[in-house]
C-alpha cells in the first residue's frame, strides 16, 4: 500500500470569471479520484506579479491526501488547467488557472518538470497568506515555519470569500 502525503498546491486565476474558474478547481479537486481529505484556504485578490497590464488575479491555497507520485500529481494538476482552456499568453501573463504544487510532504524535488517547494512560494503574498490560513506553523526542512516567512511579506490581499 503506498503511503498517502499531504500536498498543498496554490490556485489562481485572473481570466473568464477568475472567482468561478477557481471555485470549479476546487470542485474537481473534491470528487478526483485520487485526491481525499481536500482542505481549502479563504479566498484571496492580489494584484498581478509581472506585466500590470492584466486583470487582478483571485487566489487561494488547497491541501490534500494522494498516494500519486509527485510528477504523477503534476500531471493531474496540469490537466485541470487545461481543461479550464489554459492557454499561456506570456511569462507570468494572464490564465484562465493556474495550479502550483507548493510542497509535496516533505521532499525536495528538482528535476526539468518540477521544483518543490515552489521555489517562489516564500516570495508571494498570496501563497504564503492563504497557505498559512491552513497549516500556520507548516515546518520546512530548514527548520523555519510558514509564519517566519509570513513576516517578511506585507498582506497587500483582499479577502474575498471565506474558507471552508
Ligand atoms: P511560476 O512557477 O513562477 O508561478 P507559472 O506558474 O506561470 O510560473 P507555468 O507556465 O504554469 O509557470 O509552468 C511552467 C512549468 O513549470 C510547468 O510546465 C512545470 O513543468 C514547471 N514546474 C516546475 N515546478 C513546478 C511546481 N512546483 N508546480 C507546478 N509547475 C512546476
Ligand atoms: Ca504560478
Ligand atoms: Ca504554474
Amino acid at each position: 500500500m503506498k503511503p498517502w502525503i499531504t500536498a498543498y498546491i496554490g490556485l489562481g486565476s485572473n481570466l473568464h470569471q477568475p472567482l468561478l474558474q477557481v471555485q470549479e478547481a476546487i470542485e474537481e479537486l473534491h470528487q478526483h479520484r485520487h485526491l481525499k481529505n481536500l482542505q481549502v484556504s479563504p479566498i484571496y485578490a492580489s494584484k498581478p506579479v509581472g506585466p500590470q497590464d492584466q486583470p487582478d488575479f483571485i487566489n487561494a491555497v488547497a491541501s490534500f491526501e494522494t498516494q500519486l507520485g509527485p510528477h504523477d500529481l503534476l500531471d493531474v494538476l496540469q490537466s485541470l488547467e487545461q481543461e479550464h482552456g489554459r492557454i499561456r499568453k506570456r511569462h507570468w501573463g494572464e490564465r484562465t488557472l493556474d495550479l502550483d504544487l507548493l510542497t509535496y510532504g516533505h521532499a525536495e524535488i528538482h528535476t526539468p518538470r518540477l521544483t518543490v517547494p515552489h521555489p517562489l512560494l516564500f516570495e508571494r503574498s498570496f501563497v504564503l497568506y492563504p497557505f498559512a490560513d491552513l497549516a500556520p506553523v507548516f515546518p520546512f526542512n530548514n527548520g523555519l515555519t510558514l509564519n517566519h516567512y509570513l513576516q517578511k511579506v506585507a498582506f497587500d490581499l483582499i479577502p474575498v470569500k471565506k474558507g471552508n
